[in-house]
C-alpha cells in the first residue's frame, strides 16, 4: 500500500469522527447564516471535540470486523447491546426501539424486523452513520463483499431497503475514493455498483445541484446522504465540506461523520485541519475511562485496512 493510499484510509476514520464532533453541538439547531457559520470545534452536551452515538457505533462494529474472519451479526448485535446496556448520552429512536427487544432476549432478525413494523416506510440514517469500517476492512475485496457487508451491517438494525441501499452507496464511494478515483468518477462508480430503490437513486442525482435552503437533514437516511454528497461535490477541501454540511443544523453530527468520512477518502487524513484532529476525544469503551483520540484512530485504520488482506501491507 502507498502512502498516499494508507492517508486515505485513515482520513476516513479520522475524518468520521471529527465531522461527527463538529456536528455534535449543531444537532437539533436550525441552519447557521452563512455570515454565522460554527468553524471550530465547539461544547455541546459534552466538551468540545467530543464524538457521539455514531462514532461509537462504528467503533463497535470496527471491533467486530477485528475480531472474526467475516461479519459476524450475533457478536455485532451483542456489541451494539453492550454499548446500549453502558448508557449511551445519544442513541436513535429507531435503534433504541431494536435495543430494548435485543435486551428483552430477541434475536436481532426478530428485534428488527419488529421494530420496522409499527413504521414500515421509516428509514433513518442509524446505520449509515457508522458503516465506513466496511469500507476499510473490504477495501481490498471485490465489490459484491463490499456491498454484502456493508447491508448486513444494516440490517442488525436497519432493515428498511433505503437503509441498506445507503450504507452500499456510501462505501462503494468511500472505497473508490481510497483507490484514487476523483469524486465525480466514484459517484459515478457508486451509481454503477449500488442497486437502489427510485427514491432513494433521485436524492443522490439531485443531491449535487441542490441549494443550500433546500436541504433538510433530517434524521431520515435520504436527507443524510443528499447533505453530504452536496457538501462533498460543491466544495474544494476537507474543511469547506464539513463547515458546509455542520451548519445545515438539524441531524449535524451524523451528516458531519459521513461527509467527514468521503472527504476524508478523497483529501487523506493530511488534509484534516490539525486543530480539529488534536480537538478529537471520547469514552470508548463507555464508562471504561478509556479515551480515544485521533491516534487510537488512525491505528484502528491501519489494523481494519490489512484485517482481511494482509497482502495490502505491502
Ligand atoms: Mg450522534
Amino acid at each position: 500500500m502507498d502512502a498516499i493510499t494508507a492517508d486515505r484510509l485513515r482520513g476516513v476514520a479520522v475524518g468520521a469522527a471529527v465531522g461527527d464532533a463538529l456536528g455534535m453541538p449543531l444537532e437539533f439547531g436550525l441552519a447557521s447564516h452563512p455570515d454565522h457559520f460554527i468553524k471550530k470545534m465547539r461544547p455541546g452536551r459534552l466538551p468540545a471535540g467530543s464524538f457521539t452515538d455514531d462514532t461509537e457505533m462504528a467503533l463497535a462494529l470496527a471491533e467486530c470486523l477485528l475480531t472474526n474472519a467475516t461479519l459476524d451479526t450475533d457478536d455485532l448485535a451483542r456489541r451494539f447491546l453492550d454499548w446500549y446496556n453502558s448508557g449511551p448520552l445519544d442513541i436513535g429512536i429507531h435503534t433504541s426501539a431494536v435495543m430494548e427487544k435485543l435486551a428483552a432476549g430477541k434475536n436481532w432478525q426478530t428485534a428488527s424486523q419488529e421494530a420496522q413494523m409499527p413504521n414500515p416506510d421509516n428509514a433513518g440514517n442509524g446505520s449509515v452513520m457508522r458503516c465506513w469500517p466496511v469500507a476499510l476492512a473490504c477495501c481490498w475485496d471485490e465489490r459484491a463483499i463490499l456491498s454484502n457487508y456493508s447491508r448486513l451491517q444494516s440490517s442488525v438494525t436497519h432493515v428498511h431497503e433505503e437503509c441498506l441501499a445507503g450504507c452500499d452507496f456510501i462505501n462503494q464511494m468511500i472505497v473508490s475514493l481510497v483507490k484514487g478515483a476523483g469524486i465525480q468518477e466514484a459517484y459515478r462508480q457508486a451509481l454503477e455498483n449500488t442497486s437502489l430503490p427510485e427514491g432513494l437513486r433521485q436524492s443522490i442525482l439531485l443531491a449535487p445541484r441542490r441549494k443550500r435552503d433546500e436541504l433538510r437533514n433530517t434524521g431520515w437516511v435520504r436527507h443524510t446522504v443528499e447533505s453530504a454528497l452536496w457538501g462533498l461535490m460543491n466544495t474544494n477541501s476537507f474543511e469547506e465540506a464539513l463547515i458546509q454540511v455542520i451548519n445545515l443544523g438539524a441531524d449535524a453530527d451524523t451528516a458531519g461523520s459521513v461527509t467527514g468520512a468521503l472527504a476524508g477518502a478523497y483529501y487523506g487524513l493530511a488534509a484534516v485541519p490539525a486543530e480539529w484532529v488534536s480537538a478529537l476525544q471520547g469514552e470508548w469503551p463507555l464508562n471504561s475511562g478509556n479515551i480515544w483520540r485521533s491516534a487510537d484512530f488512525i491505528a484502528l485504520a491501519d489494523k481494519l485496512a490489512v484485517s482481511r488482506n494482509p497482502d495490502a501491507r505491502q
